[in-house]
């Protein structure tokens, strides 16, 4: 048998090849890391955590406006962006210390390198040259921002990565996409100040949300100011002087001071060296892998957004878990993929599990649709003009609550919790015995009572 320096070569320390490699070595294997970047990958440097700092940063407007219906003067806020990005700075530099010692704590060698794949059991260390044979290799590389075709002017537009670290706010943006990374910043910049247009190509944001919510969403955003351009693209962006003149598939125009694209991510599949092994890559650009996150080419894995199976950061962590587990633990765990609960940290926030009304519509026999709308309670002495949005959706043959929508106030926090008893295969009558806790938002999932409409698959036939 060949001699191996490491039973297990993970490329990429980001959420998931982290969480792999200090499980793996918490079994014994010897396991390096290499790092082309920063440690702790896309949610820790330039995504979730970075991110929900800014969506922090950008409620306190609404706050000190709606303080006083209860009775606060609040003096004219000022609002330091270069305070806040060198804050933030500081906090991330504090997470990657932390992800950096519990490698070190777990013994897991960190080489600070971008690694390529030489064969089937040699990685290639570009910052060293050094070649380090692995028993087993695990590709955890995440994903990039996807900036569409190369129009006119391209160079001038930011992604997401460039747009945590500008010297100053932007007086006026436009983002071009309809994801959530697209709607989350449009609602950062207009909570900090910032005019923003929300451009995108297709007939409504969120695409995949249910419906309702991605109707629901574009109405509160437009009630707090963004500029919501549905059915255009952005087609070319001229640089005048400071400023940037976008230019829209309808021959429209908009100045900004900045232009970035959310419109996308692919998978770091690029140069890694898979054609010349031939592993294979799925239609849809990710890593081709198995139930147990297996590539096509014997001892070696992917994991995380590489994949672009469910691009989520505890589903990546998630996944590098079980991988050392079957791997390294001798257990069989398998990494669900169905009933993710998510969140959009939009202003009012989403959070959703399950199947949206059209997919339950396109799956079961019964469908019975709860939902409700009303104006949140704090809303009221604020005068602030926004409702809370809340749907149910329930298998009508079975009573199981296979969907639940939120958009308003900590949907986040409350999916989380909600996702819980969806998982456990709750019914409605489960929801409906549960006593409510008042005066909150949530009692409203325990109290639907009235069904919205229900459909039946023999009914329409
Ligand atoms: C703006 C933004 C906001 C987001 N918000 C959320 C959120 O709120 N909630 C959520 O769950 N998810 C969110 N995500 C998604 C989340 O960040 C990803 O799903 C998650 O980070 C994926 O983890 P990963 O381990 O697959 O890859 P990553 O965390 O991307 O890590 C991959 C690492 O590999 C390194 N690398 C790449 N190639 C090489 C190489 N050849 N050699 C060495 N190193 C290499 C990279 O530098 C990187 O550090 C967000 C993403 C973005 C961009």
């Amino acid at each position: 048998m060949a001699d191996f320096d490491v039973d297990l070569f993970v490329i990429g320390a980001g959420s998931g090849g982290v969480r792999a490699a200090r499980v793996a070595s918490s079994y014994g294997a010897r396991v390096m890391v290499a790092e082309e970047y920063r440690v702790g990958g896309t949610c820790v440097i330039r995504g979730c955590v970075p991110k929900k700092l800014l969506v922090y940063a950008s409620r306190f407007a609404g706050e000190f406006e709606d303080a006083a219906g209860y009775g606060w003067t609040v003096g004219k806020p000022t609002f330091s962006w270069p305070t806040l990005i060198a804050n933030k700075d500081r906090e991330i530099a504090r997470l990657e210390a932390a992800y950096t010692a519990t490698l070190e704590r777990f013994k897991v060698e960190l080489v600070k390198s971008r690694a390529v794949l030489e064969d089937a059991h040699t990685v290639h260390l570009m910052a060293t040259g050094k070649r380090v044979k692995a028993k087993n290799i695990l590709i955890a590389t995440g994903g990039w921002p996807h900036m569409g075709p190369n129009i006119p002017g391209l160079e001038h537009v930011i992604s997401s990565n460039e747009a945590f670290d500008l010297p100053e706010l932007p007086k006026r943006i436009v983002i071009q996409g309809g994801g959530y990374i697209a709607v989350e910043f449009a609602c950062v910049f207009a909570g900090l100040g910032s005019d923003v247009t929300l451009v995108y190509r297709g007939e409504n944001i969120l695409r995949g949300f249910d419906d309702d919510v991605r109707e629901h969403l574009r109405n509160e955003m437009r009630l707090r100011g963004i500029t919501v351009a549905c059915g255009h693209t952005v087609t070319a962006v001229d640089k005048a002087g400071d400023e940037l003149v976008v230019h829209l598939s309808d021959a429209s125009k908009i100045s900004a001071d900045k232009v970035m694209f959310a419109i996308g991510r692919r998978p770091n599949v690029m140069g890694l060296g898979l054609d010349k092994l031939g592993c294979k890559i799925h239609e849809h650009g990710g890593i081709e892998v198995d139930a147990n996150s297996r590539t096509s080419i014997p001892h070696i894995y992917a994991v995380g957004d590489v994949t672009n199976r469910v691009n989520l950061t505890p589903v990546a962590i998630r996944e590098g878990h079980a991988f050392a587990d079957n791997v390294f633990g001798g257990k069989r765990v398998s990494v669900d993929h169905s009933n993710v609960p998510t969140a959009v940290f939009s202003e009012p926030e989403v959070g959703v599990i399950g199947l949206t009304e059209a997919q339950a519509r396109e799956t079961l026999d019964v469908v019975d649709v709860y939902k409700t709308t009303f104006r949140p309670m704090k809303a009221t002495l604020a005068g602030r003009q926004t409702r809370t949005f809340m749907k149910l959706l329930v298998d009508g043959t079975t009573d199981r609550v296979v969907g639940c929508h939120i958009v308003g106030p900590e949907a986040g926090e409350l999916i989380q919790v909600v996702g819980i008893a969806v998982q456990m295969k709750a019914t409605k009558a489960d929801f409906d015995a549960t006593m409510a806790v008042h005066p909150t938002a949530a009692e409203e999932l325990v109290t639907m009572r009235e069904k919205a409409v229900s459909y039946s698959r023999a009914a329409a036939e």
